[in-house]
């Protein structure tokens, strides 16, 4: 008897939290079906993905292999500078890509070579690589449908005199794409919102960049689902949504996590603690951060939150006697596993900074929202969440942009007390349950992409 191969499949994810985690999920499952991957990341995440496996005494499985490529930066340079961060990758990333398969490739018996690139649709160039090496090819977008849809709207926008061709905005009226979907703000627009200039115009080119090489991927698959975002699969047809994935934190995390926050929330009641939690890459300032200690502590309520370790610009030491004021009612934690915690029966709601993992990763738990967006599509994911799933609550800034604890309190007690957003939260729930389920649209999409990469 002969034991078919595994198909042999290159995954590399844009290198930050919120797309490494959603692709390494991704991967998971793809194992479950019979693939071989090859994980990229780059060097710097590499190190820390291998140091949080080894703090949680995980393991790979036998069919997942890590590698890792140099990103263009020094080893002590800032990776948060996403700019300067993208436009390095794509100078030097290509290079080296294009070495790890041909070895891959070269070394092989045969029976084991790369026959399919899965590029986050954000490294485009992974895909032009493997064009040019004549190896199929495969895009992931991590973020919003309506998101995509609107970048690939940016040659019309800028035919029509919204933006100039370096993105920035030439008009400032609100703007749909289609009759289905909310209008947006173009002050909004995800690049104008990454930073200063410089970096707005590297992002900008990044997404021009991207939205030539997403062109060469024979399959386009996301983490959404259709009920979600309905009008936008209509709008991008070739991109077929297979999400929600969420399935389990420990997979690439790039902090060791502290599980012992589950402990304590098995010693909560049931829908009783506000998890607060701003993602990988949010930095509050520290007036913001007392306020928004001094918000959680006048709640009266029982909170989970994580103080990422960079959370805060210069120190994060917290307000005076906070610590013992809240006591055992209020736990910080430095990193938590995150859907293990969203799932847990004592958590009555989210308090998000809105990125597009976070909104998964809650609604598909059935979890109301308190958002509290600060860049990127983080304000777009906002808007779905408050104005059309009606699955949460924004917070309003004091005339000097500070979310003062005052408005902290009142939102989190109105949360609690509408049952309607409870109730159209736990059906969202249901609705995600069902696309992954067996029949289901993501389901079926997925076994789909699945045949076409085999
Ligand atoms: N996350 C986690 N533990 C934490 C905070 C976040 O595991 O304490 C995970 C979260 O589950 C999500 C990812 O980090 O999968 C963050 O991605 P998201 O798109 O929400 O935000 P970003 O970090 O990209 O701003």
């Amino acid at each position: 008897m002969t034991i078919m191969a595994r198909p042999h499949l290159l995954v590399i994810a844009y290198p930050t939290q919120g797309h490494v985690m959603p692709l390494m999920e991704l991967s998971h499952n793809l194992v479950d079906r019979g693939f071989k991957i090859t994980f990229v990341n780059t060097e710097f995440n590499h190190k820390r993905v291998v140091a949080a496996l080894s703090n949680n005494n995980a393991d790979y499985e036998e069919f997942i292999h890590l590698a890792s490529i140099p990103d263009g930066m020094e080893p002590e340079e800032d990776r948060n500078q996403l700019g300067k961060l993208s436009d390095l990758m794509e100078n030097v990333m290509p290079e080296h890509l294009e070495e790890l398969i041909k070895n891959i490739n070269e070394s092989d018996n045969g029976d084991s070579k790369i026959t399919c690139v899965l590029a986050d649709a954000n490294m485009g160039w992974a895909l032009e690589v493997a064009d040019k090496l004549s190896i199929r090819r495969a895009a992931f977008w991590p973020a919003s449908g309506v998101l995509l849809a609107v970048l690939l709207h940016i040659p019309k926008m800028i035919e029509d005199g919204i933006i100039d061709t370096d993105g920035s905005l030439k008009k400032t009226e609100m703007i749909q794409l289609s009759p289905e979907m909310p209008a947006m703000n173009p002050a909004h627009f995800v690049w104008l919102l990454m930073g200063d200039l410089d970096t707005q115009k590297s992002i900008f080119n990044l997404i021009v960049s991207n939205n030539r090489a997403v062109k060469l991927a024979d399959y386009f698959v996301c983490n959404s689902f259709p009920e979600l975002e309905p009008s936008v699969f209509t709008l991008v047809p070739n991109l077929q949504p297979i999400g929600p994935l969420c399935a389990s934190s420990r997979l690439a995390q790039f902090w060791p996590e502290d599980s012992t926050c589950l402990n304590w929330l098995d010693q909560q009641p049931a829908h009783s603690v506000i998890y607060v939690a701003f993602g990988s890459l949010t930095i509050l300032d520290k007036r913001q951060f007392d306020e928004l200690a001094l918000g959680l502590e006048l709640s009266g309520q029982r909170f989970l939150w994580v103080v990422r370790p960079d959370l805060t610009e210069g120190t994060d030491t917290y307000p005076d006697g906070f610590e013992e004021r809240v006591g055992s009612r209020g736990q910080m934690v430095g990193w938590a596993p995150q859907r293990e915690v969203l799932a847990h029966p004592s958590v009555a709601c989210f308090l998000t900074h809105c990125g597009w993992n976070s909104t998964i990763e809650g609604l598909s738990h059935g979890v109301p929202f308190l958002c509290w967006p600060y860049f990127a599509d983080q304000i777009v994911n906002k808007s779905y969440i408050c104005d059309l799933w009606k699955i949460g609550l924004g917070f309003n800034p004091d005339e000097n942009g500070l979310i003062s604890k005052e408005e902290i309190k009142t939102k989190v007690i109105s949360l609690l007390g509408d049952e309607e957003i409870k109730e159209r939260s736990l059906n969202m729930k249901e609705i995600a349950k069902k696309n992954v389920s067996n029949g289901g649209a993501s389901f079926k999409n997925f076994e789909d992409f699945v045949q076409g990469i085999k």
